[in-house]
């Protein structure tokens, strides 16, 4: 029966990783998957998250199963970091979060949600937006229109296109929004445009899906919320999605959050029950680890301190990589105003490369980067800077 089974292509991002560690040159540079590297160009365990997983060890006494939501205290910290100390959501128990097998899981979770419950099954992403929204979104059976959202001339948000094609959203039709650090452009609305937009949405009355997978790399912790903050201050349902993959350098631990925020506690409690019924069915429950590292930084206000201070180390050296960037392309003699690139959010940056000068980036001079142009900034460090902006100075004659 397999053998008329067709081969699928290679994932696009995950694919080049495989090409990079096939390459055998010395130099080459992977800023193709986003993941985070320090100056010496390792990806480390934070020091906040060795100091949880100490205690782990130390203090846990069982793995029996957790229940369907995940670690028990574990809504609760995601909650506040969400929403903040202070919210109206938590005060009135309008929230509830099921811990997700990442960032991915959680989308899946929504989609299966919406397409299960609710009575409109299409949702509006932007354009572009990450690769592997459209293959959750499709895989749960939701309908995936796109919205207006990168002005190539201008390197910028194009806010007017982005409203104007918003306008054919339905009521009841859910809305992606990237909490922060848009992936792939980096650049995020302003504070005045995330007001524009969340009034347009309470109006409308769209279903509003955060995708929040880089709280703390744009400003700030607290400053990166502003945008759901925004939201949740007109309307009464929305849902988000939390990856902690970035934030707490959990990539394979697998961390992420579904979070159904309702008009009311038994609202929240009844649609709850329904994502609980579907989770049983796709993977019963989630593993611990990762959430109880979560849970133990977030609840401890030491760790916290710490976790923060550490967040903020790699939001401060993917700045400063965009500065260098931009500086060695200049001293390299490329024309062309860059300054783009250090406005933009997040790990990623948008570089304006096309198919052609990507290919030739690869072929040349063993820099892999995403077809669409998409830089990963955080896999840029000083040692390999000079190299990168030769082969971009190269491809870019
Ligand atoms: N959403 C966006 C915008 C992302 O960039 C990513 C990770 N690349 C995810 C979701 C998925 O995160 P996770 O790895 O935790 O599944």
């Amino acid at each position: 029966m397999f053998e008329s089974v067709p081969l699928a292509p290679a994932d696009p991002i995950l694919g080049l990783t495989e090409a990079y560690n096939a390459d055998p040159r010395d130099n080459k540079i992977n800023l193709g998957v986003g993941v985070y590297k320090d100056e010496a160009g390792t990806t480390p365990i934070l020091a906040s998250v060795k100091k949880a997983e100490a205690l782990l060890l130390d203090t846990e006494k069982t793995k029996s199963y957790l229940g369907i939501q995940g670690v028990p205290e574990y809504g609760k910290h995601v909650q506040k970091l969400l929403f903040g100390g202070d919210s109206a959501v938590i005060a009135d128990n309008r929230a509830r979060t099921a811990q997700a097998p990442g960032g991915t899981g959680a989308l899946r979770i929504a989609a299966d949600f919406a397409v299960r419950n609710l009575e409109r099954k299409t949702i509006w992403v932007s354009n572009p937006t990450w690769a592997n929204h459209a293959a959750v979104f499709g895989a749960a059976g939701l309908t995936v229109e796109k919205y207006a959202y990168y002005n190539a001339e201008t390197s910028d948000l194009d806010f007017d296109a982005m409203v104007e094609s918003l306008k054919g959203a339905k009521a009841g039709d859910l809305v992606l929004f990237h909490g922060c650090c848009h992936n792939p452009t980096g650049i995020d609305p302003t504070a005045e445009q995330w007001q524009v937009l969340a009034d347009m949405s309470a109006q409308a009355g769209w279903l509003p899906l955060f995708d929040f997978a880089y709280q703390g790399f744009a400003t700030g912790i607290e400053e990166d919320a502003q945008g759901l903050r925004t939201f949740l201050s007109n309307h009464d349902e929305l849902l988000i999605a939390s990856s902690f993959s970035k934030n707490f350098g959990l990539y394979n631990e697998r961390t992420g959050a579904f979070t159904l925020v309702a008009k009311s506690a038994d609202v929240a409690d009844t649609a709850f029950s329904q994502v609980k019924v579907n989770i049983r069915a796709m993977y019963s429950n989630p593993p611990a680890h990762g959430a109880k590292v979560v849970s133990t930084i977030l609840g401890n206000d030491d760790l916290y301190a710490q976790w923060v201070a550490e967040v903020a180390e790699m939001r401060v050296r993917i700045h400063q990589m965009r500065d260098l960037f931009v500086e060695t392309l200049a001293d390299k003699g490329v024309d062309g105003d860059f300054s783009f690139i250090q406005r933009q959010n997040g790990m990623f940056s948008f570089s304006g490369l096309n198919p052609e000068q990507v290919g030739k980036l690869r072929e040349d001079h063993g820099i892999y980067i995403v077809g669409s142009g998409r830089i990963s900034v955080a896999g840029m460090t000083k040692a390999n800077m000079d190299v990168l902006c030769t082969g971009v100075a190269d491809v870019l004659k």
